[in-house]
C-alpha cells in the first residue's frame, strides 16, 4: 500500500516479480528436459546414533546437476517441480533411485548397511490416491523390505488431512516408516500428533542452532524429546555442526543426531563404526 502513493517502489516490485515469474517458468522447462537427460543425483547424508556412531539410516537428497548453472539447490527447484508437477515423476525416480541403492548396500555390506533410507516427499506427491502404490512398486521392483523406507514429510504437507492421511496410513499398513520433518516450524505441530500416522520426528534445525545457549530452544529441544518418548515415537535432531551441539543434544536425551558435524550429503556415503574409545 506505501508502494501505490509513490508508484516508483511497486513497479519495481512488479518487474521483479515478472523476472522471477520468467525464472520460474524457464525452469520448469529445464526440469523435464534435465530428467530425460539423466542429470538429477540422489545423494546421502548419514543420521547417526549415539553413543555408538553407528549410521543407523541415511536420508536421500536430491541433486541437480545443471549443465551451465552447476550444482542447483533443491531449495530452488522442488518447489517449481512441484508447482508443475513434474515432482510426481521426479519424486517416484528419486524413491526408486534411493531403494535400489538401499537395496544394494544390504546386498554388499550385511550387517554394515545402514537399517533404512530416508526419503522426502512432496505434498503433491502425498495427496495423490496412487502414491502408496508408487512406493509399494518401488520396494518390489529394487527388493527392498518395506522396513528398511521411511517416508519424510512435512507438517503442512498434511496438515490439511484429506488424501495425504490416507495415503499415510497406506503407507504404514505396506511397513513403512513415517516421519515428521523440520518439526516445530510448521502448523499445528502437536495438534497434529493425535491424528497422523507417524514414527519419526525429525527436530528442525532451527531449535539445534542456539542449542548451547541455555535459552528457549533448548528448552523447546526438551520438551520435544519428552514429547516423542511419552508418544513412543523416535527424535532426530537435524542440522548438528558442533560437537558441543552433539554433546547439548545427547544430554537432552537425543540419541539420533543428523549434520555436517557427522557428515555431508554425499554420492558414496561412509558406514564404517567410528567407535568412540571407552578408556
Ligand atoms: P530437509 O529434508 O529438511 O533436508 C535437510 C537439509 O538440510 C538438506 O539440504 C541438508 O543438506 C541440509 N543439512 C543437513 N545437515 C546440515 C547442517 O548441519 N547444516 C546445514 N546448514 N544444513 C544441513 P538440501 O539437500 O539442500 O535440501 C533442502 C530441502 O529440499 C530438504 O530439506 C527437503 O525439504 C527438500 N528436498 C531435498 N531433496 C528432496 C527430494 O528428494 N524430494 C523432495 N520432495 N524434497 C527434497
Ligand atoms: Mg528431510
Ligand atoms: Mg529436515
Ligand atoms: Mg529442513
Amino acid at each position: 500500500h506505501a508502494a501505490k502513493q509513490t508508484g516508483e517502489p511497486y513497479r519495481a516490485w512488479s518487474a521483479e516479480l515478472d523476472e522471477r515469474a520468467g525464472e520460474h517458468a524457464r525452469l520448469g522447462a529445464e526440469l523435464r528436459a534435465a530428467l530425460d537427460a539423466g542429470q538429477f543425483q540422489v545423494v546421502y547424508q548419514p543420521i547417526v546414533r549415539l553413543p555408538e556412531r553407528r549410521v543407523t539410516a541415511v536420508e536421500a537428497l536430491v541433486r541437480w546437476q545443471h549443465p551451465q548453472r552447476g550444482m542447483v539447490s533443491p531449495a530452488a527447484f522442488i518447489p517449481v517441480a512441484e508447482q508443475n508437477g513434474l515432482i510426481v515423476e521426479l519424486g517416484a525416480w528419486i524413491l526408486h533411485t534411493a531403494c535400489r541403492r538401499m537395496a544394494d548396500w544390504r546386498a554388499e555390506l550385511g550387517a554394515l548397511a545402514p537399517d533404512r533410507v530416508s526419503v522426502n516427499v512432496s505434498a503433491r506427491q502425498l495427496a495423490r490416491a496412487d502414491f502408496p502404490a508408487t512406493v509399494a512398486a518401488a520396494l518390489a521392483t529394487t527388493g527392498l523390505p518395506a522396513r528398511c523406507l521411511t517416508i519424510e514429510v512435512t507438517e503442512t504437507a498434511v496438515f490439511g488431512g484429506g488424501q495425504a492421511l490416507t495415503s499415510l496410513h497406506e503407507l504404514r499398513a505396506l511397513g513403512v516408516r513415517i516421519a515428521l520433518d523440520d518439526f516445530g516450524t510448521g502448523h499445528s505441530s502437536l495438534g497434529l500428533l493425535q491424528t497422523v500416522p507417524v514414527d519419526v520426528l525429525k527436530v528442525d534445525k532451527s531449535f539445534v542452532d542456539n542449542i548451547t545457549e541455555a535459552g528457549r530452544h533448548t528448552v523447546i529441544a526438551r520438551a520435544l524429546i519428552q514429547v516423542s518418548e511419552g508418544l513412543g515415537l523416535t527424535a532426530v535432531a537435524e542440522g548438528v555442526e558442533t560437537a558441543e551441539q552433539a554433546t547439548a543434544l545427547y544430554e537432552l536425551g537425543y540419541r539420533l543426531l543428523q549434520g555436517y558435524y557427522f557428515g555431508k550429503p554425499t554420492a558414496e556415503p561412509r558406514f564404517e563404526v567410528d567407535f568412540i574409545h571407552a578408556g
